[in-house]
C-alpha cells in the first residue's frame, strides 16, 4: 500500500493553499475580523479603567477623567462603573460577530473541502483505489477534514483575537512606560524559539496520528464487511488482536502528542511569569513619579499579556494538526485524475469492437496480463472468452471502458480509438456486468435504474427486470420494486443480486454488452431463462461474454480460449470441438462433471431457492 500525503511540504505553502479556499468567503471573514478587533481593543481599555478606579480611591472627591478630552468632566464615581459596562458591551458585540462569522467561514470551508475530496474520488483512476486502502480514503474525508477546521477556525480565531490583544496591550504598555516594556520585549525571542520547536514536533506527531486513524478505520471496515468470513473461519481473535494493536498505537501516539502539549504550556508559563516577577521587582524598586493608578493599570495590562501569548503558542499545535490533515487532502487532490483527453462524442455507435495487438500489465507489476491480443466483433455478434482463472479475461473487459490505461495496442469502437472518445461518452456505449456485483443501499427499482438511467419510467424498469428473469423473485418481496436491498444487496441472494445487475445492463440498452461471469451464481434453470432473454437482447448488439460454464456460450459466433494473457484458440463451438484442443478438453471435463451433478442437484437447487425467499422476505408468515 502506498501511503500518499506524507511527504513534507512547506507549511506556509500548505497553509496559504488552505487559506485560498477562504477567498470566496472574504466578506464574512472581514466581518469576523472587525469583531475580533473590537474584542481585542477592549483589553487595554479594561486595564486603563483600573487606573481611574485607583486614582478615584486615592482622591475620592472631585476626580474626573482629567486627561481624556471627551470625558474630561465626567465624575469618576459614576464614570468608572459606567465605562466598565460600556467596555464590556463593546467587547461582547465584538466577540459575537467575531465568533459567529468565523464559524460560518470555517464550516463552509469544511463543506467545501469534503466535497472537493469526494469529487476527486469520483474522478481518480482505478489504480488509485487499487493502491490506497479504503480506510485511509474514508478517514481523510471524515477525520482529517475536521482537523483542518481546527487550523482554519480555532487557529485563525485565536491568532486574530489574541494576536490583536497582545498588540493592543503592548501598545498601551509602550505608551504608559516604554522603558519598562522593553523588559517584556526581551523574552519574546525565547518564546518564539520554544514555539517553533514544539510546532515541528506537533506536526510530525499529528501526521502519525492521522495515518493511525486510517489504519483503524481500515481494520474496522474490513471486519465489518467480512464478518461472515471472520465468524466462519474463527478470525475473531486475529481481528480483535489486530484492532487492539492498531488502537493502542493510536492511543500512544495521541498520548505522546498530549505530552508535548502538556510540557510546553507550563514551560511557557514559567518563562512568562519569571518575566512578570522581574517586572514587579523593577516597578517596586524604581517607582519614580508615577501615580498608584498608573502603576496598577500598567501591571494589570502586563499581567493580561501572558494569557493571549499562551493561547497563541498553543495554536501552533492546532495549526500543525490542521496542516498535516491539509497536506494529505491536497496530496489526494493533486493526484492525476483519470486520463480523459478524448473529444469525440457520439449519440450511438453501431458497436463494432476491434482489438489490435493489445498488451497490458498493471501499474507497478511486471506481469504481462494481456499479451498481444487481436480480434474483432461485429454488431450483433457474440464473442465468448473462456480460460483459466487469472488468464486475463476480466482485465480485458475492464480495458474496453478504459478503467485502466493500456499502453500497447489499440481498442477501437466503430473504427475509432477508445481514447478519442470522452470517457463519459465511451462508457455510455458499454453495458458491463462485472464479476463482483455492486448494489447500493437503495430500492430494487433505483438499483436497476442507477446513474444516467435514473428517472426512466417504471414500465421500462419492470421490462428489464423481466428480461433478467428477476420478476420471479421481486414480485415475492414485501414491497416489490420498492424493497430496500441493504448494503451492497446483503438482503438478496447471490443469484438475485446478479439478476439485478443484468437487469441494470439490459435497461442501459447500450450497443456493446460485456458480461463477466454474469450468471455464475445462478442455478441452471434460472440461467437458461436468462440466456433466452439475453439471446433476444444480444441479437442486435455486440456482446462479449466471459464464462466458466461452457454450456452458456455454445451459441457464440466465436469462442476464444485465453491462457496467460494470450488467445490460444479461436473458433466456433463445433469447430473447436472438432479441433480437439484446449477447448475440447475443457468441455469434456465440464460435460462429465455436469452430468454427474445434474441428476442429484436439480431438485435440491429449486428447493433451496424457494426456501431462501421465504426465509428472507416473509418475516410475517409463521415459520
Ligand atoms: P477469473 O476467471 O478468476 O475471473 P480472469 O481471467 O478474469 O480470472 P483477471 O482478473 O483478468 O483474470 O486477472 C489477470 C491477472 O491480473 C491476475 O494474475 C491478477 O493477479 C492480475 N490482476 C487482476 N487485477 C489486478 C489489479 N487491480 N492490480 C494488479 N493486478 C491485477
Ligand atoms: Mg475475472
Amino acid at each position: 500500500m502506498r501511503q500518499s500525503g506524507t511527504r513534507p511540504v512547506s507549511s506556509l505553502k500548505v497553509y496559504l493553499r488552505l487559506l485560498n479556499y477562504l477567498r470566496p468567503m472574504i466578506g464574512m471573514f472581514a466581518i469576523s475580523l472587525l469583531g475580533f478587533i473590537a474584542f481585542a481593543s477592549s483589553q487595554p481599555l479594561l486595564a486603563a479603567i483600573l487606573k481611574y478606579f485607583v486614582d478615584g480611591l486615592t482622591m475620592p472627591s472631585g476626580s474626573t477623567f482629567h486627561d481624556i478630552p471627551l470625558l474630561g468632566r465626567l465624575d469618576l464615581v459614576y464614570g468608572v462603573p459606567l465605562m466598565l459596562i460600556l467596555i464590556v458591551i463593546w467587547q461582547g458585540i465584538g466577540s459575537f460577530f467575531g465568533n459567529y462569522y468565523l464559524a460560518r467561514v470555517s464550516l463552509y470551508l469544511i463543506h467545501d473541502l469534503r466535497r472537493t475530496l469526494f469529487e476527486s474520488l469520483l474522478r481518480l483512476p482505478n489504480t488509485y483505489f487499487d493502491q490506497n486502502n479504503s480506510g485511509h480514503l474514508i478517514s481523510r474525508i471524515t477525520y482529517n477534514v475536521t482537523m483542518v477546521t481546527g487550523a482554519a477556525t480555532d487557529a485563525i480565531k485565536v491568532f486574530v483575537r489574541e494576536g490583536l490583544s497582545v498588540i493592543f496591550l503592548f501598545g498601551y504598555l509602550l505608551w504608559m512606560n516604554w522603558k519598562l516594556t522593553l523588559v517584556i520585549v526581551a523574552i519574546l525571542p525565547v518564546i518564539g524559539v520554544m514555539a517553533g520547536a514544539a510546532s515541528r514536533k506537533f506536526r510530525k506527531q499529528s501526521r502519525k496520528i492521522q495515518s493511525a486513524m486510517g489504519d483503524l478505520t481500515h481494520i474496522a471496515s474490513e471486519t465489518i464487511q467480512g464478518y461472515r468470513v471472520v465468524r466462519s473461519f474463527g478470525g475473531e481473535d486475529y481481528e480483535s488482536e489486530r484492532f487492539r494493536i492498531s488502537s493502542e498505537a493510536n492511543t500512544s501516539k495521541q498520548l505522546r502528542m498530549a505530552k508535548t502539549g502538556a510540557t510546553f504550556t507550563p514551560a511557557l508559563q514559567l518563562v512568562t511569569f519569571t518575566t512578570m516577577a522581574v517586572l514587579l521587582l523593577i516597578v517596586l524598586l524604581l517607582r519614580g513619579d508615577s501615580s498608584a493608578g498608573d502603576l496598577v493599570a500598567y501591571i494589570t495590562a502586563a499581567g493580561m499579556i501572558p494569557k493571549p501569548i499562551r493561547q497563541l503558542s498553543e495554536i501552533s499545535a492546532t495549526i500543525q494538526k490542521g496542516l498535516a490533515g491539509a497536506e494529505s487532502i491536497f496530496a489526494q487532490l493533486d493526484e492525476t485524475p483519470e486520463l480523459d483527453q478524448g473529444t469525440m462524442e457520439l449519440d450511438r455507435v453501431s458497436g463494432r469492437l476491434e482489438v489490435r495487438n493489445l498488451s497490458f500489465s498493471y501499474l507497478g507489476s511486471n506481469q504481462q496480463v494481456l499479451d498481444d491480443l487481436s480480434f474483432s466483433i461485429e454488431p450483433g455478434q457474440m464473442v465468448a472468452l473462456v480460460g483459466r482463472s487469472g488468464s486475463g479475461k476480466s482485465t480485458l473487459s475492464s480495458l474496453i471502458p478504459r478503467f485502466y490505461q493500456h499502453t500497447h495496442g489499440q481498442i477501437l469502437i466503430d473504427g475509432v480509438d477508445v481514447e478519442a472518445y470522452t470517457l463519459r461518452n465511451l462508457r455510455s456505449h458499454i453495458a458491463l456486468v462485472t464479476q463482483q456485483t455492486s448494489l447500493f443501499n437503495d430500492t430494487i427499482a433505483n438499483n436497476i435504474a442507477y446513474g444516467d438511467l435514473a428517472g426512466v419510467p417504471r414500465a421500462a424498469i419492470e421490462k428489464a427486470a423481466e428480461a433478467a428473469y428477476a420478476r420471479e423473485f421481486i414480485d415475492k418481496l414485501p414491497d416489490g420494486f420498492d424493497t430496500l436491498v441493504g448494503e451492497n444487496g446483503v438482503l438478496l441472494s447471490g443469484g438475485q443480486r446478479q439478476r439485478l445487475a443484468i437487469a441494470r445492463a439490459i435497461l442501459k440498452d447500450a450497443p456493446i454488452l460485456i458480461l463477466d461471469e454474469a450468471t455464475s451464481a445462478l442455478d441452471t434453470e434460472s440461467e437458461r431463462h436468462i440466456q433466452k432473454a439475453l439471446d433476444h437482447v444480444m441479437s442486435n448488439r455486440t456482446t462479449l461474454v466471459i464464462a466458466h460454464r461452457l454450456s452458456t456460450i455454445e451459441k457464440a459466433d466465436v469462442i476464444m480460449v485465453m491462457e496467460q494473457g494470450r488467445i490460444v484458440e479461436r473458433g466456433t463451438h463445433a469447430g473447436l470441438l472438432a479441433a480437439n484442443g484446449q477447448y475440447a478438453k475443457l468441455h469434456a471435463m465440464q460435460f462429465s462433471e455436469e452430468l454427474a451433478a445434474e441428476g442429484s442437484r436439480e431438485p435440491e437447487t429449486d428447493l433451496s431457492s424457494s426456501l431462501e425467499h421465504d426465509n428472507n422476505f416473509r418475516p410475517d408468515t409463521p415459520a
